[in-house]
């Protein structure tokens, strides 16, 4: 069975999206992993389908109601259903490459997308849901960290990159950026290609790859390098 995402949101219309093109657009039409989109409006109270109410204690905007999300897992999922289920909110543990690599190897997840103010606080721990940010920003909605952590898992699924391409070497895979790339042409405007890169000296070239990776990771992001020694 391929790996699957369901994503519950009130936008279903933003999905596929950036998910449909490309590399996870490919391996979506490939059946490398399959998307359900659910509408949590279907689950909504009355006539109107309400999903959400004024926030208890005051304060400005609208909150999701808990029994209307609950719903709405619980028609996404099967019982013991063994995917985990993420709240996408910037209170959550910023997501890694490392939890990419995680949710990949599992048999694929459920993403509850916030709007307005954010979520009842009731329904988190009832249905299970780990809360997840993609960056100390706010965003309007859930929909597009959904969309950022569906896209980091599907690349890394087996057989949606090239053999060649495992991306084993890129950023954060060893605890540290990524080297710099170079290709044709050979000289642009007054700048050359690092000679060692054309020396078809392999161990020398892996050499200066690492080195620099290591200059580029203590330059730019230090948190990452102490943590990687
Ligand atoms: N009032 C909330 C922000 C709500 S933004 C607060 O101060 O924390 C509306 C929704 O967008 C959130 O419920 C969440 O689902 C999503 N969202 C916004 N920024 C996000 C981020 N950095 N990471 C993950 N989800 C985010």
């Amino acid at each position: 069975m391929s790996w699957r995402a369901t994503i519950l949101t009130l936008y279903p219309d933003m999905f596929p999206g950036p998910l449909g093109t490309s590399l996870s657009g490919d391996a979506l039409a490939r059946g490398l992993w399959s998307l359900d989109v659910r509408q949590i409006r279907e689950h909504g109270i009355g006539r109107h389908a309400k999903v959400d109410d004024t926030p208890a204690g005051g304060g400005p905007g609208m909150v999701l109601r808990a029994d209307v999300l609950a719903a709405a897992i619980d028609a996404a999922t099967v019982t013991n259903d063994p995917r985990p289920r993420l709240l996408m909110s910037p209170r959550g543990r910023p997501f890694t490459q490392a939890d990419a690599r995680l949710l990949a190897t599992g048999p694929g997840v459920l993403i509850v997308c916030g709007r307005f103010e954010g979520v009842d606080e009731r329904v988190i721990a009832a249905r299970g849901l780990t809360e997840v940010s993609i960056g100390d920003y706010i965003l309007s909605g859930g929909e597009i960290p959904a969309m950022v952590v569906a896209d980091a898992c599907v690349r890394l699924l087996p057989g949606v990159m090239g053999a060649e391409a495992s991306g084993e070497d890129e950023s954060f895979e060893k605890g540290l950026l990524e080297y710099p790339h170079y290709t044709r042409p050979r000289e642009w405007e007054g700048q050359a290609i690092p000679d060692v890169l054309l020396s078809g000296d392999h161990g020398a070239i892996a050499r200066w790859r690492r080195a620099e990776a290591e200059r580029i990771t203590r330059e730019r992001r230090p948190d990452l390098f102490t943590a990687g020694e």
